[in-house]
């Protein structure tokens, strides 16, 4: 077996080594998003965090976009792996949810590296800087626009760089017979698209909800 199931003991036990365990704006910025009830789901773990973070900066990445930012705990830990002059621009069309995005980017000393923009991420996209470029991007925001964000960010990422997608495994969902949500059939198609497309290189990492990783060629 190459793979390990996991109980919830032994989750928390994975959860429980990781150098940020004590970064208390990430630890009062998940009970924040805990209050919201059932949208806190859509924040990334806490593991996956710490990679993001380390990856970050282990690629010296200056220059980060992230397409679904809700309450800002993946962009707080890819601006903590970015160095003093790195730039993350965030896209979400929440004012509310961004506002506590804001507040803990601001406690945890961040804000200055981070450029959030509100309004649906394709007209976004559509609108960036012509002459910005990209070193890290990650994307988790609407699943049917996945492609979409894709293929406008895909030339911006320099050659090295990375893109990473999250919730590819959709919940285990994706071998479902008969499977009809329009979400999980467009997370299924990219998998096999991003697979086969000779402009990057990729692997579907099956920790917290599936992360595809990619680098461009
Ligand atoms: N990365 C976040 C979780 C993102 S949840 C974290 O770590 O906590 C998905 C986010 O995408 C939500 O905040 C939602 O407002 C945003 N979103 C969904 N569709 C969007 C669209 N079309 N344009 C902009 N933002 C969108
Ligand atoms: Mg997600």
């Amino acid at each position: 077996m190459k793979y390990l199931s996991l109980t919830d003991d032994l989750y928390s036990y994975a959860a429980k080594w990781r150098s940020d365990a004590d970064d208390a704006v990430l630890s009062d910025l998940r009970v924040a998003t805990a209050k919201l009830g059932d949208d806190a789901r859509m924040q990334i773990s806490v593991e996956q965090g710490a990679f993001m973070r380390l990856l970050v900066a282990a690629t010296g990445a200056r220059h980060a976009i992230e397409v679904g930012t809700f309450t800002g705990y993946s962009a707080l830990c890819v601006a903590q792996g970015l160095p003093a002059d790195g730039r993350l621009i965030c896209l979400d069309m929440d004012d509310d949810w961004t506002a506590i995005a804001r507040e803990h980017w601001s406690r945890a000393g961040v804000a200055d590296k981070i450029d959030l923009r509100i309004g649906p991420a394709l007209e976004s996209l559509r609108n960036l800087e012509p002459d910005l470029e990209f070193d890290f991007a990650f994307i988790d925001a609407d699943k049917t626009e996945y492609d979409a964000y894709y293929e406008a960010i895909l030339p911006r990422i320099r050659p090295n760089g990375l893109l990473l997608f999250d919730n590819m495994l959709w919940g285990g969902g994706l071998l479902d017979e008969g499977l009809e949500h329009p979400s999980g059939l467009a997370l299924k198609d990219l998998n096999e698209k991003l697979t086969r497309d000779p402009r990057v290189e990729n692997a579907l990492l099956p920790f917290a909800d599936g992360i595809q990783i990619c680098r461009k060629r």
